[in-house]
């Protein structure tokens, strides 16, 4: 299946709530959830929200984490797998793992307004890590490295604009976020606990691939 690159506000009303895929417009009246909450197509305004159990339900939850990272069925998948290698609960474990993404981090770092963004930036060569540039948006980042942009992007418009918004949202605590000089390091391993958005049941998605 192709990565959404279009309409991706259809992939909110279908979840029936924001994913923040679309950067600053996510945070305006502009937002397809804030305008029209109801499951896109001809009949979405008519159909009754159905009320999901078992199967739909796991579906619904894994399609809503899948989106919110981005990923295809089969990198999603490749998570599930290392997660439930790892020590201790798959479901937090594969969460932990999809935050450490040198995307997501980028994203969350206030770098960029939405993690497809992040991964323009990286794969065109402006994020570096411990110094040195990595192209690799799945990079899994680890304690102790320091993540920065390239000093020609501090002046970039969709950079500013995406610190301006990042100013007004939660701390990131496993993250030291130098927002003047365009940089942070990772002081700990991100926490189950400081991943709140979007809201993530993982134990549907355990569920769904245990099967
Ligand atoms: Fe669109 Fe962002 Fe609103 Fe989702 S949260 S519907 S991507 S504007």
């Amino acid at each position: 299946m192709a990565r959404h690159r279009e309409a991706v506000c259809r992939l909110c009303r279908r979840e029936g709530q924001k994913l923040f895929l679309k950067g600053l417009r996510c945070f305006t009246e502009k937002c397809a959830i804030e305008k029209r909450n109801f499951v896109p197509g001809q009949h979405g305004q008519s159909r009754r929200a159905k009320k999901l159990a078992g199967y739909g339900l796991q579906l619904r939850e894994k399609q809503k984490v899948k989106r919110t990272y981005g990923l295809l069925e089969r990198q999603f998948r490749t998570y599930v797998e290392k997660a439930e290698r790892a020590k201790g609960p798959t479901g937090e474990n594969l969460i932990v793992m999809l935050e450490r993404r040198l995307d997501s981090v980028v994203c969350r770092m206030g770098l960029a307004s939405s993690r497809a963004q992040a991964r323009q930036f990286i794969l065109h060569g402006h994020i570096r890590v411990r110094g040195r540039k990595v192209n690799i948006p799945s990079y899994l980042v680890d304690v102790g490295e320091e993540i920065n942009l390239k000093e020609n992007m501090h002046q970039n418009p969709m950079v500013l604009e995406a610190r301006n918004v990042a100013q007004s949202q939660n701390t990131v605590p496993w993250l030291e976020i130098d927002r003047e000089h365009f940089k942070a390091r990772v002081v700990a391993l991100p926490k189950r606990v400081d991943v709140q958005t979007p809201p993530i049941t993982e134990q549907l998605i355990v569920e769904l691939y245990s099967k």
